[in-house]
């Protein structure tokens, strides 16, 4: 059996995931800003939370460790330079090593750029990669600590040397925008085309309460094969490229 992945969404626009080891029921939640919606779904899924896991200290993705560490009695894993920022922090994580969840395993990638300790989890057997705000569905985030270099190597060198079919949970339902970016970046790509029309028709009917939302209204995840043939980030040609496409999105 495998990895169950819940999506829940939390605050404004942010996603949330219980991940569930579907042999041993054994659970972890991945970037929790809100205790509550977090309870709401462990309860109803029956799982027992084993580890909470961040991508980087940003509030929005960490506000809710400390809460959830003492009500599930669980470390707090991140990446290890993080250590006095992201809240809660018990187990520092590093390039390579590995963390599981019952049966599943993750390996760590570093990837700073948007933050000096972004991490993504890699569990290979589930494909399923989590990097928050590092990589979105057709958008990388901002680069408040790092350089369009450090950019590049995360978004091109290590997340997109991953296989195609790798499901990419991230951090934001920002698709949308997004996508509409792209296509003013490409507008000749048809796969930028079609994935715009697809999630103008998933965003359709969207919750006017993101905390509402079911998983017919969510766009994530995408896959590494969608990102590599619509992401304008992914295919830029160089840093000074992404740097320069990362600098006209600022403003768009
Ligand atoms: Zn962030
Ligand atoms: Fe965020």
């Amino acid at each position: 059996m495998g990895l169950r992945i819940e999506r829940i969404p939390t605050l404004g626009d942010n996603y949330t995931y219980l991940i569930v080891c579907e042999d041993t029921g054994e659970a972890g939640v991945v970037d929790a800003p809100e205790e509550q919606p977090v309870h709401d779904r462990v309860d109803a899924a029956g799982a027992k939370v084993v580890k909470v896991l961040s991508t980087h200290h940003h509030p929005d993705h960490s506000m809710a460790n400390p809460k959830l560490a003492e009500r599930y009695s669980v470390p707090v894993f991140g990446h290890a330079s993080d250590g006095g920022r992201l809240p809660g922090l018990t187990d520092g994580l590093e390039e390579g090593d590995t963390v599981s969840v019952g049966n599943q395993t993750a390996r760590i990638l570093f990837i700073p750029a948007h933050t000096k300790g972004d991490i993504a989890y890699v569990f290979d057997d589930a494909k399923a990669i989590f990097c928050g705000d590092t990589l979105f569905a057709a958008g990388c985030g901002r680069i408040f600590e790092g350089t369009p270099e450090m950019m590049y190597t995360a978004l091109v060198e290590k997340l997109g040397t991953l296989p195609d079919d790798y499901r990419v949970f991230c951090g934001h339902e920002y698709t949308e925008s997004n996508v509409a970016f792209a296509a003013h970046t490409e507008p000749d790509n048809a796969a930028v085309r079609k994935m715009h029309r697809r999630v103008q028709e998933i965003r359709k009917n969207a919750a006017a309460d993101w905390h509402d939302a079911t998983p017919t209204e969510m766009t994530i995840p995408t896959t590494i094969g969608d990102e590599r043939a619509t992401n304008p980030f992914m295919r830029a040609k160089d840093a000074a490229a992404l740097g320069q496409i990362r600098a006209e999105k600022d403003s768009f």
